[in-house]
């Protein structure tokens, strides 16, 4: 049984804050998990009156402050430049570092009106620039995807993606997809959903470890700004309970057909 966590990072907070937390776990179970960032930074204020569309799924559990929310809005960071220090550990400890598109409002609201070919090359630059390599890998916000953006992405010389649901790993126009496998409902990361739905957090690691024990493969996804921050203590019973049933834990670039 292989199991791999996927942590997405889209907020200056949940960079901050949450990334040195989950870095020390992993480190202490010597798991290697794969990050993903929106290398664009913080939306400003024309991208949030120009990308206001409603969004199934809408986040129950609140993560800002009145007071963060307008720093956001009138005084956007770029949080990547910003917290470089931060990217470079995660890099140099051995995880994996894709990108999660360049700015993430406008491509889970606006995937239709943006131009896709613009946005990841952007993207694909910025990190090559700052990180002295070229980015492997790459995850839809939202899981919002088509056949362009696949297409696209392969020219850009990505190579593993994990936004097509499934078991196991398939190869999708030249790239090769790793499905996350335990979702919660439309979507969203299975931890936060089910906190969100009022579970313990026993409850929880007890739905999570059985589903993991039927499948060959498993994959999660969380999030910096939430489980990393607040649900590390779940995190670590999560990673003892794989470490006690000897199951192989993979960055998402490593899973490769089970
Ligand atoms: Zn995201």
């Amino acid at each position: 049984m292989v199991f791999s966590l996927r942590i997405d990072l889209e907020s200056d907070k949940g960079i901050r804050e949450g990334v040195p937390k989950i870095l020390a776990l992993l480190k202490k179970y010597n798991i290697k998990a794969s990050f993903y960032v929106a290398m664009g930074g913080e939306s400003n204020i024309l991208e949030l009156l120009r990308y206001q569309k409603k969004l199934p799924g809408k986040r129950k559990i609140s993560v800002f402050s009145r007071g963060e929310m307008l720093r956001m809005v009138f005084f956007p960071r770029d949080f990547v430049l910003g917290n470089k220090k931060i990217f470079q550990k995660i890099l140099d400890e051995g995880h994996e570092l894709g990108i999660h598109g360049w700015k993430h409002r406008e491509w889970t609201r606006g995937l239709e009106k943006i131009d896709v070919r613009k946005v990841i090359r952007k993207a694909v630059e910025k990190y090559t620039k700052l990180f002295g390599k070229k980015p492997q890998s790459f995850c839809a916000p939202a899981f919002r995807t088509n056949n362009e953006v696949v297409r696209i992405l392969s020219s850009q010389g990505i190579k593993v993606i994990s936004d097509f649901e499934g078991d196991s790993t398939k190869k999708v126009d030249g790239l090769i997809n790793v499905p996350i496998t335990l979702r919660g409902e439309g979507n969203t990361p299975i931890i936060e959903y089910l906190v969100g739905e009022g579970y313990l957090d026993k409850e929880i690691l007890d739905k999570v470890t059985s589903a993991i024990k039927r499948k060959k493969f498993s994959s999660l996804y969380i999030h910096g700004l939430f489980e990393c921050r607040k649900k590390i203590g779940l995190l670590e019973n999560l990673f003892k309970w794989l470490e006690k049933n000897k199951i192989k834990t993979k960055k998402i670039m490593d899973v490769v057909d089970l």
